[in-house]
């Protein structure tokens, strides 16, 4: 079964600029996708897309039976509800615990109390960092920093996780420490994955499926993939 449907999809800003053209793919339930590309090939845009921080100017995209684009401006929270998102720089409440960080999503929609403690501490274990849930952020290092991010994304259990340069900011043994926490979290909740990323030597090593953007376009989608050259 596909989660994500994208037929013929154009992505043009206002100043002009084609960011994606001609975009037609499919992405099945439980996938682990990376989406490459050299800077400027539209990898943010289709990211942004999908959860509908930009919407397409042709063509459409159906995340989870939603109809992406055609969402009204009340509704996006159906579609928010169903992902999870992990941006390069963190984006955590630097006055807040990290346990208060991975609960503020579910206290927002209003769950009770010990559904937000089971699922939030279910979530820091799953990033292995259920030990460090009274730190404030700048207590932790950056690769810490990623996974309370990531334990955020999936408290509520979301099919979608979209990560964009996630490892962006990390060297590569924390890279690989993020990737591995992804792994598990694709292997073991069965959540979809689509990772934005430039990093050559985690799209080789990891061998998931590959999207490889160029100028706006697709130009390969690999089953399981490496990182190929026609992306630079
Ligand atoms: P990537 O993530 O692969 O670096 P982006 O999706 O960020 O690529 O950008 C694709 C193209 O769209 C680039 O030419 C970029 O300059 C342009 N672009 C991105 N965001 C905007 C925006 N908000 N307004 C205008 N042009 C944009």
């Amino acid at each position: 079964m596909d989660l994500i449907r994208i037929r013929n999809v154009e992505k043009k800003y206002k100043n002009g600029v084609t960011a994606i053209y001609d975009l037609s793919l499919a992405i099945e339930k439980g996938a682990f996708v990376f989406v490459i590309g050299g800077s400027g090939s539209g990898k943010s845009t289709l990211i942004k897309m999908l959860y509908r921080e930009e919407k397409p100017t042709q063509g459409q995209i159906i995340v989870g039976g939603l109809d992406v684009a055609k969402l009204k401006n009340k509704k996006v929270y159906k579609l928010r509800r169903k992902l999870g998102i992990v941006f390069q720089d963190y984006r955590l409440l630097m006055k807040q615990t990290v346990y208060e960080n991975v609960a503020f999503a579910l206290e927002v929609i209003g769950a009770p109390k010990d559904e937000i403690r089971q699922k939030v501490l279910k979530a820091l274990e799953d990033v292995g960092l259920k030990n460090k849930i009274h730190n404030y952020p700048e207590q932790l290092s950056g690769g810490e920093q990623q996974r309370v991010a990531i334990a955020r994304a999936i408290v509520n259990d979301p099919k979608l996780l979209l990560c964009d340069e996630p490892t962006g900011n990390l060297d590569p043994e924390k890279s690989m420490e993020i990737m591995q926490v992804l792994d598990d979290i694709n292997k073991n909740r069965g959540t979809t994955i689509i990772m934005a990323t430039h990093d050559k030597e985690i799209v080789n090593r990891m061998k998931k499926q590959v999207i490889t953007l160029k100028d706006g376009h697709l130009v390969n989608f690999k089953k399981k993939g490496t990182y190929n050259n026609e992306a630079v």
